[in-house]
């Protein structure tokens, strides 16, 4: 999947009332904790794209489907499922039916199938449409791994994060344990987010990668207020963002 294919694509062609800023970054990267507070302070509204791919693991996972019949799903499969974004303040929630997808998005199970199952070209066609529909009327601020490059290629501002391995394994220990790692611990974490960010780099399709003409910022050294910023400046200095409220 090429920019080609997004061409043909009358919604992200459609003309929007308000800019889309994309991140993109590997694991822990600070991605979504950062787009968020970014759309909150320009008044935008945060779409987490992983959260989708997590929610279609998670349906599957709950389904009893295992992951040998992933490569095998079809869009008539994955419609049964029923997962789609619902606009709130500020942000997307993740529906499956009618329950709204939260802490299970973030169990070790999800997160050690959503790379596998996000490398399928039929789970990424299927994706595609809820996102780009997320951003027709622009005002978005989307963090995932394509959303520079596949997504939202048109995308007014393009921002991709980075950070050391350490660094980001330390994060989501953190963030998920509530506590700093030990040594050991810091190797085990940083073994997982290493293999997933192989997957998601090395895939055929929609690998991570920056987006051509991407801000690229370095967070390994940088306090959340501090990568916040850098990003909003850099908006608030555009002309466009110089008229944001
Ligand atoms: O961002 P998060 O860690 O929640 O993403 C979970 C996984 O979903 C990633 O490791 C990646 O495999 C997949 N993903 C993707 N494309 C995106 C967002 C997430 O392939 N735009």
């Amino acid at each position: 999947m090429g920019p080609g294919m997004q061409l043909r694509d009358p919604v992200e062609k459609k003309a929007r009332r308000h800019p889309i800023i994309t991140l993109d970054g590997p694991a822990g990267s600070g991605k979504s904790t950062t787009a968020r507070e970014v759309a909150r302070r320009l008044g935008f509204r945060h779409l987490d794209s992983g959260a989708l791919y997590r929610a279609l693991t998670f349906a599957l996972l709950s389904a009893g489907i295992p992951e040998g019949e992933w490569p095998g799903l079809s869009a008539e499969i994955l419609d049964r499922f029923s997962i789609r974004l619902r606009p709130v303040e500020g942000r997307f929630q993740v529906l499956l039916g009618d329950r709204v997808l939260e802490e299970e998005l973030r169990s070790p199970e999800v997160t050690a199938g959503v790379s596998p199952l996000s490398a399928l070209p039929a789970v990424r066609a299927w994706l595609l449409e809820a996102q780009r529909r997320a951003g027709e009327e622009g005002g978005l601020v989307a963090d995932g791994r394509d959303m520079g490059t596949v997504v939202f290629p048109h995308a007014e501002v393009k921002v991709f994060l980075i950070a050391d391995l350490r660094e980001r394994a330390r994060r989501r220990f953190l963030e998920r344990e509530n506590r700093n790692p030990s040594p050991e611990e810091l190797v085990v974490e940083a073994g997982r987010i290493q293999e997933r960010d192989a997957r998601d780099s090395g895939r055929q399709l929609a690998p991570l990668k920056k987006a051509d003409g991407a801000l690229e910022v370095d967070t390994s050294d940088l306090s959340f207020e501090a990568q916040v910023s850098i990003i909003v400046n850099f908006v608030r200095n555009l002309d466009w963002g110089r008229h944001l409220p």
